[in-house]
Order: C-alpha cells, then sequence, then structure tokens
C-alpha cells in the first residue's frame, strides 16, 4: 500500500464506516418493515450493487488517529490489511456503483410505496 496516497486522503475514508452483507436479497414486505426498523436508526444506511444488498454502518473505527493514521497499525484486523488503495475511494467514491443506496428510513419508505402496490394496505 502507497503511504503517500493515504497521506493525501485527509479523510481517511475507508476508515469511517462498515458493511455488513444481507444474507439473501429482501423480497417480502416484512423483510423491508426489518429494514426500515434497522435504517431509522443513527448513522445506518443501505444500498444495493452488482453483488447484492448491504447495510452501512457510517461511524469511524476508534482506531483512527487524529492525523489520520491507524493507532493499531501492525496488528490492524485482516480486512484492513487486504484493502489495497491502489484504486480505492478517493479515486472514486463507491456510492457510484451503487444501483440502491438509501441514507433513511424516509427514502427507503418511499422505495417501498413504489415497490408494494398495497404497501399501506
Ligand atoms: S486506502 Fe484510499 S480511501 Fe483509504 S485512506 Fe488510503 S487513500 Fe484514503
Ligand atoms: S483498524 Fe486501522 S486501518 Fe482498520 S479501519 Fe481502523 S483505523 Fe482503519
Amino acid at each position: 500500500m502507497s503511504d503517500n496516497k493515504c497521506d493525501r486522503c485527509t479523510n481517511s475514508i475507508c476508515c469511517t464506516y462498515t458493511t455488513e452483507a444481507l444474507g439473501v436479497a429482501p423480497r417480502s414486505k416484512a423483510d423491508f418493515h426489518h429494514l426500515l426498523w434497522q435504517i431509522s436508526h443513527v448513522g445506518v444506511e443501505l444500498y444495493k450493487d452488482e453483488s447484492g444488498w448491504y447495510l452501512m454502518f457510517q461511524g469511524k473505527c476508534e482506531h483512527l488517529a487524529t492525523d489520520g493514521r491507524c493507532g493499531i497499525y501492525e496488528t490492524r484486523p485482516a480486512i484492513c490489511r487486504e484493502y489495497t488503495n491502489d484504486w480505492c475511494e478517493l479515486d472514486q467514491p463507491a456510492e457510484e456503483g451503487f444501483e440502491l443506496y438509501f441514507h433513511n428510513y424516509q427514502e427507503l419508505l418511499t422505495y417501498c410505496k413504489k415497490r408494494f402496490k398495497r404497501w399501506d394496505g
């Protein structure tokens, strides 16, 4: 990993959120009601890209120092070690690859009402 590139990335974008894949794509009203509950919480977002649906949890890593460096660099988790900055979010925001992106309850509710003709029924 090139240190210079990360040094220029003042927001350390890749250390400011986590994601969790949904095991299966949501299909039923019950599935989306569950997601509406989850996305109602501050910092929880939802997106879909070519590989599936993901919850996104906004919040910076507790090991991210104020100077942008990793406070546990030598022992950082494997996923951090495997992440390469050859082509990362400094080059292209991740959301550019999202097919769907919901930031909050209202955005997801609007989608549900379009997806299910009888959402309120
Ligand atoms: S890997 Fe990319 S997004 Fe992460 S800190 Fe380095 S330049 Fe920024
Ligand atoms: S452990 Fe270090 S590299 Fe991994 S997300 Fe936290 S600050 Fe970033």
